[in-house]
């Protein structure tokens, strides 16, 4: 099977199992599309809906969101986890604004520029929102090319310039083709050949995935193990954030000791969300947070 047969192939099988998501649906727009892709990364899709859909309504376009405050980006970002992403949003939008007057570009250079948009985004950006012929490559993305192509159980340690190389060899000439063959390995890595027990009957490249060929190898090494949430900083400092969220005006130390016991994991994490831009202290007085940007609340 030729590579171009591979992406065929998956584009007909995308084409009648796709989700119907709605920064997909023809007419979405390149801000949309931009804001599901860094909400999407390392978030499960019906997570991100409700959130994405809230975050459209309230700032439909990059000058709207700049417009508002860090903090307000924060709120509706909720409890989606991994923060910093809202604020790279803002930052991103007001750069949006600075730059390229409130429109997002579609060449990859001028988007890897923007605050918080890496390799990954500015692909995905360049190839759903403007059908250009780009290879995006996400983890499920990865791990589907190593078993169809290459025929390893797993895709190795992450070497983006080889991974960038592979997948772009798998991708048509036609721009708008190559971008329908991104957006349809994207899915089948998402919800067929995923991580621990693919569905190789389901899949539309059974019949020459060179892993199923080989005989369906088993991973060398230990698996890896899930990360743990509980007991961790990044909890911690979730339970700090829903405090400072909801407050609408400055928190004292003293609300915030209630959320954990440890004095020294909770010091740590607030220092940790103060240091990552998230947080800050209310005016002089040291004992006293806002969410970043909260101003002009009286307490
Ligand atoms: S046949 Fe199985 S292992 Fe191969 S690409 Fe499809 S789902 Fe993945």
């Amino acid at each position: 099977m030729s590579d171009h047969t591979l992406a065929a192939k998956a584009i007909q099988w995308y084409d009648e199992n796709a989700r119907d998501l709605p920064w997909r649906r023809p007419g979405a727009g390149a801000w949309a599309i931009l804001v599901s892709e860094v909400m999407l990364q390392q978030t499960p899709v019906a997570r991100v809906l409700p959130v994405w859909e809230e975050w459209l309504a309230r700032w439909p376009t990059p000058a709207a969101l700049a417009a508002d405050t860090p903090a307000e980006a924060i709120r509706v970002w909720g409890r989606l986890g991994y923060p910093r992403r809202a604020l790279r949003l803002h930052e991103c939008a007001v750069a949006l604004v600075a730059r390229h007057d409130g429109e997002v570009p579609a060449d990859v250079e001028v988007l890897l520029a923007l605050p918080g948009i890496g390799a990954y985004t500015a692909r995905a950006v360049a190839a759903f929102a403007y059908g250009k012929r780009e290879p995006v490559v996400d983890t499920n993305v990865r791990r589907m090319v190593a078993r169809a192509v290459i025929g390893a159980p797993d895709a190795g340690p992450a070497t983006t310039a080889a991974d960038l190389v592979a997948t772009a060899s798998l991708l048509p000439a036609e721009p708008a083709l190559a971008a329908r063959a991104s957006a349809a390995f994207m899915e089948l890595g998402a919800l067929v050949c995923v991580a621990r027990a693919p569905r190789c009957p389901a899949c539309p490249l059974v019949s020459t995935c060179a892993w199923r060929l080989a005989g369906a190898p088993p991973p060398e090494g230990p698996t890896r193990r899930p990360q743990q949430y509980a007991g961790t900083d990044r909890q911690v400092r979730g339970l700090l954030m829903a405090v400072l969220r909801e407050a609408h005006g400055p928190v004292h130390r003293s609300r915030l000791d209630l959320v954990w016991a440890d004095d020294v994991q909770r010091g740590r994490a607030l220092a940790g969300l103060v240091a990552d831009g998230l947080v800050e202290p209310a005016g002089q007085d040291p004992d006293r947070f806002i969410l970043a940007g909260d101003h002009g609340i009286a307490p």
